[in-house]
């Protein structure tokens, strides 16, 4: 840990004051991870027991559970500022809705971003089901009703599909009333981006280019 280091940064509290900030506050972290010059690793400890009583996350990513996908490293934050929610496919279900509500409605986050990514596994799966009815073992093919709404619009290529699906699953969340709401009185985003493996970087793809 370098002492140096203020644990709280003079923009903590302005990351959590308006949507906009929020979202910002997430691609600068992104660009801070694709330049190599990450920070919010060595405040980790510090944070954890700073946020031992309460939590105040800044912003909540929707992502895919494959392991290259990891959202805090690739925004560069933090113990406690993301409230993160995986599952393979980025898909909203009930349990994702809940949760997200939850980071909004109790925990005070100003911005949700749906983040589909590059070669996505989930996603493969679902057009290999639709188009070749390849089948899977076990209970994977849970999944596919999810992402079949992307497949159906943006099949059979894989990146339009992840691109579609990040998109539809963000639809869904504004569809919730407690979302709208907040949305109505601008105090929520709800955002849709695409992680590229290649590069590292992160694109919103339903928002003014920021
Ligand atoms: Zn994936």
């Amino acid at each position: 840990m370098d002492d140096s280091q203020p644990l709280v940064t003079p923009n903590e509290s302005e990351k959590k004051s308006s949507p906009e900030a929020a979202l910002d506050e997430l691609l600068a972290g992104n660009r801070r991870f694709t330049s190599g010059r990450t920070s919010s690793h060595r405040r980790d400890l510090a944070m954890l027991q700073q946020m031992m009583e309460k939590q105040e996350p800044f912003a909540a990513v929707l992502s895919c559970a494959d392991s290259r996908v990891p959202v805090e490293v690739v925004f560069d934050q933090t113990i406690g500022q993301l409230f993160v929610t995986r599952v393979a496919g980025n898909m909203v279900t009930a349990e994702i809705m809940a949760s997200l509500e939850y980071a909004v409605a109790v925990l005070g986050t100003h911005t949700i971003l749906v983040m589909g990514h590059s070669r996505c596994g989930a996603v493969t799966a679902a057009i290999q089901a639709t188009y070749n009815g390849q089948v899977v073992p076990g209970q994977i093919s849970a999944l596919f009703p999810h992402i079949e709404p992307a497949v159906k619009q943006a099949g059979p290529d894989l990146e339009p599909t992840v691109r579609a699906n990040a998109l539809l699953q963000a639809a869904r969340l504004r569809e919730s009333p407690l979302l709208a709401a907040m949305i109505e009185e601008g105090k929520l985003i709800v955002a849709a981006g695409y992680f590229d493996l290649r590069t590292g970087a992160v694109t919103l793809l339903d928002q003014p280019e920021r």
